[in-house]
């Protein structure tokens, strides 16, 4: 077998052997993404409602200082009702009493329904934080045996294409610029004569272009699918 077809074999096994490493390196990168988009979606669900229990504890908090001004005003409302001696004046006073009564009633009533939503809103911020935990406690595992797969697969891939590099020299300049064109829109470039045909397509090719390829150990293209073609020593 000629130098060259033995050079370009060589190659070759390097290319398929980076192909698979990227392959696997490439596979991981939806199980990290997907981590992430895990863990982000729990923190923005978190973040939500933390902001939605602040809205409605500034609330509750405008609400008792309300009650605090009624209750206020519903004291001076009771004395002034002690000091009215006058029969239509004590009908006014009793009236503001009753007024202001509803007003703390409603407070009260109004003050005891954000009570319950706070407390269901903080039932389930407290979920939230559970699953965070939950989210972190699974990835702490998982994680950083991906990042050092990745970190392993990455070393494997510098070894790979430095071997790759070096082998390359041995082809001839035209030579590899063609297996490279070849071999970028397809898996393999570089495929052995078989039983007369081409090793990809099973397009026969004539006895006299065979004749030559494995007289002089020549590299042809197949006409029909146009992958590099060699004849093997012994075969075609
Ligand atoms: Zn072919």
């Amino acid at each position: 077998m000629q130098q060259e077809v033995e050079a370009l074999l060589a190659l070759q096994v390097d290319d398929l052997k980076i192909r698979e490493i990227e392959a696997q390196i490439h596979a991981l990168a939806p199980q990290l993404a997907e981590f992430d988009k895990r863990r982000d979606q729990v923190l923005a669900t978190l973040a939500r409602e933390e902001i939605a229990v602040a809205a409605e504890e500034k609330k509750r908090a405008e609400l008792q200082a309300r009650l605090a001004q009624h209750k206020q005003m519903q004291e001076r409302n009771l004395h002034q009702l002690d000091d009215v001696k006058r029969m239509r004046e004590a009908t006014a006073a009793t009236a503001q009493v009753e007024s202001t009564r509803r007003l703390m009633a409603e407070d009260e009533s109004e003050i005891a329904i954000l009570g319950r939503r706070i407390t269901e809103m903080n039932a389930a911020v407290a979920k939230s934080k559970q699953t965070l935990a939950t989210v972190d406690e699974e990835q702490k595992a998982a994680r950083p045996e991906i990042e050092a797969r990745k970190a392993e697969l990455e070393a494997e891939l510098d070894a790979a294409r430095r071997d790759r590099n070096g082998r390359a020299g041995a082809v001839s300049r035209p030579m590899l610029g063609k297996y490279d064109r070849i071999r970028g829109k397809r898996t393999r470039a570089l495929y052995p004569l078989r039983g007369g045909s081409c090793g990809n397509c099973d397009t026969s090719i004539p006895l006299q272009r065979r004749n030559v390829m494995s007289g002089s150990g020549d590299i042809e293209v197949c006409e029909a699918c146009g992958v590099l073609l060699y004849a093997e020593e012994g075969g075609a």
